[in-house]
């Protein structure tokens, strides 16, 4: 054991005795670190965090390439079509929630929009567009297919955006060291009253939390991520924030996926046994895992105080 105890917690700063060892192994990591849970604010944090400098170093060289080789065979990196291809599932499910909140010129702000697979979505339901994406991977595509898209949120606001309706980011909050300055940053973009919706992957996830799978605990804790959230530490956030807010639990992952990691202890098995499975049963099974606390995903709409 080479990490050491952090003295307090990195996200409300309870002291070191309110912390617990949460998972030793970090995907994408080395032996110096951790995750900690703290019984105080619910968080589980990276300790110790990667530095500024490490930080950037991992999102210019590796990010794309860690993500292919995370994601298996479910996520397609290899080009930009493929991409949006892939993830037309998310497209699904989070369309559900966004919905009530798009309408014909919808001003709608997408940070980290990758490929771009939401705007084109939104765009479809009416909405009025614009992406943030740092990596520059997709930007040609991106903008060959006519979206807005900007390289940084600092360019963004350089060119002074007509406050948004909207604003959403998905699976972006895990990966701030400083979740609070980010929302509150986010928020001034909004008009009042405007919304932000956001998805967080949830460390309720029945794999770590109910079937404490050996193979996953080393998959699932991941060095891109400073934080995994559950319902206790985006409340914890989300009332120091003073925000109106609405929690949505959400299952990304189906049947399938999860009997391939009991089995074969690897990702890559969603939708396997679609063809054994009924649709019902992997409907079923989904709203058992939420109902039970144990969903692998949360959805965050809060709504800018006026
Ligand atoms: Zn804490």
């Amino acid at each position: 054991m080479t990490f050491e105890r952090p003295l307090s917690c990195r996200f409300c700063a309870a002291p070191g005795g309110r912390l617990t060892l949460r998972a030793h192994h970090v995907y994408g990591g080395d032996a110096t670190r951790a995750f900690w849970e703290c019984s105080h604010c619910g968080i589980v944090f990276l300790s110790p965090p990667l530095t500024p400098e490490e930080e950037a170093r991992f999102y210019r060289q590796e990010f794309e390439k860690f993500m292919e080789q995370r994601s298996g065979p479910d996520r397609d990196w290899k080009g930009a079509e493929a991409h949006v291809a892939s993830n037309q599932d998310h497209v699904l499910r989070r369309m559900q929630v966004l919905q009530p909140f798009l309408a014909e010129q919808t001003n709608v702000l997408e940070i980290g929009c990758s490929s771009g697979f939401m705007l084109d979505a939104m765009q479809a339901a009416g909405a009025h567009c614009t992406g943030v994406e740092p990596s520059a991977v997709f930007t040609d595509y991106l903008l060959k297919k006519g979206h807005k898209v900007y390289g940084s949120l600092d360019a963004l606001e350089a060119d002074q955006p007509r406050p948004f309706d909207l604003i959403t980011h998905f699976f972006v909050l895990e990966h701030i060291a400083d979740p609070r300055s980010f929302i509150r940053q986010k928020l001034r973009l909004l008009k009042p009253e405007g919304r932000m919706v956001m998805e967080v992957p949830s460390a309720t996830d029945a794999l770590t939390s109910l079937y404490r799978i050996p193979a996953f605990e080393r998959f699932y804790w991941s060095i891109a991520h400073h934080y995994y959230y559950k319902p206790k530490s985006l409340r914890y956030l989300l009332d120091e924030l003073g925000l109106a807010y609405q929690l949505i639990p959400s299952q990304r992952y189906d049947l399938s996926n999860h009997m391939v990691w009991l089995g074969e202890g690897r990702p890559g098995g969603q939708e396997r046994y679609a063809g054994v499975f009924s649709a019902e049963l992997v409907e079923l099974y989904g709203r058992d895992l939420i109902e039970g606390g144990y969903p692998d995903t949360y959805f965050v709409v809060l709504t800018r105080p006026e």
